[in-house]
């Protein structure tokens, strides 16, 4: 659905994109995750032609960024937060006046939609506040069932339960859709998101499925019958490891249950059990991004 390769973006002598590259598979919910000036945004703008490439290229719905045409607009759904929105109409108007630019607009959705996100119709976009015109622009995105459907940074600011609000109206349209979303938040796309990508400085630190990502991840308590030192040797997959006391604790980045008490007892001498936790996303993202910053991944 998107194919973003080798992709270069350089303000003036400033190099926010170097060299990216990713893939949204059809029908995945996309998180692009990365802290603030990773290059989310960019990217984005990107893809939705408001901005160059330098180098390389995004190709959506098998076009070239350069070269969407309003035939693959009517087909794409876009929701951010710096969107152009005229100030002066009420929320009816405009929705009124992006009705006819899309064959497939569904008015009963629309209503729908209205209705779930609690929209003040008859309300000027200008009067509107940050979280409504964030679920404004979703309502205008949603109507026409987009095949892709590209948020940026849809969360930011909103407070818990316009969230949910919005996750909700989103969620139980997503059908059909590939969505492609950017946070800052990892918290925000837990439970949403079906791939993840993390972007770091212009760079893509890893990409992958969730289910794959969360299956691999294990906290490991090994307890030992001395006092536990650090081993000098240790596989490349096994990281942040500490000793304390007589227990040493370590993150496996490859766990398989019915290889790892093997795998450790042929490492490490005197083990007396062995303890395999699942992590939060949060801390898999921890780990993963400074194993990336110390070349470990
Ligand atoms: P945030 O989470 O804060 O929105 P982001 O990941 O979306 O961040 P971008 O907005 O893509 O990041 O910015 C990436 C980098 O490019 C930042 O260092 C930013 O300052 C820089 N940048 C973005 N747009 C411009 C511009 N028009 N001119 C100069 N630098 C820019």
């Amino acid at each position: 659905m998107i194919r973003v390769e080798n992709l270069w973006k350089k303000f003036g002598r400033f190099d926010a994109l170097r060299g990216l590259g990713f893939h949204v598979p059809e029908g995945s919910a996309f998180a692009l995750i990365g802290a603030n000036g990773a290059g989310k945004t960019t990217t984005i703008k990107i893809l939705m032609n408001i901005l160059e490439p330098t180098r390389g290229s995004a190709t959506l719905l098998g076009v070239d960024s350069r070269k969407i045409s309003p035939r693959e607009l009517r087909q794409i759904g876009y929701v951010s937060e710096n969107q152009d929105m005229p100030s002066r109409l009420t929320v009816e108007e405009y929705v009124a006046y992006l009705r006819p630019f899309y064959p497939t607009w569904d008015r009963d959705l629309e209503a729908s939609i209205a209705l779930q996100l609690r929209l003040p119709l008859e309300r000027k976009i200008g009067d509107l506040s940050h979280g409504m015109r964030l679920k404004m622009a979703l309502m205008c995105a949603l109507p026409f069932r987009p095949k892709l459907l590209i948020l940026d940074e849809p969360f930011s600011g909103l407070d818990p339960l316009v969230r949910d609000e919005f996750m909700e109206g989103l969620l139980e349209q997503a059908g059909e859709m590939t969505i492609l979303v950017s946070s800052h938040e990892l918290g925000e796309i837990d439970g949403v998101a079906t791939h993840v990508a993390f972007l770091d400085e212009g760079q893509l630190l890893f990409q992958e499925s969730m289910s794959e990502l969360t299956g691999r991840f294990r906290e490991v308590h090994v307890t030992l019958e001395i006092e536990a030192a650090r081993p000098a040797q240790m596989p490349k997959e096994w990281l942040e490891m500490r000793a304390i006391g007589r227990v040493l604790t370590f993150v496996d980045t490859r766990f398989d249950e019915n290889g790892l008490n093997e795998r450790i007892r042929s490492r490490i001498g005197g083990v007396r059990g062995i303890d395999a936790q699942p992590m939060v996303l949060r801390s898999i993202f921890t780990t993963l991004a400074r194993a990336a910053r110390d070349g470990r991944t």
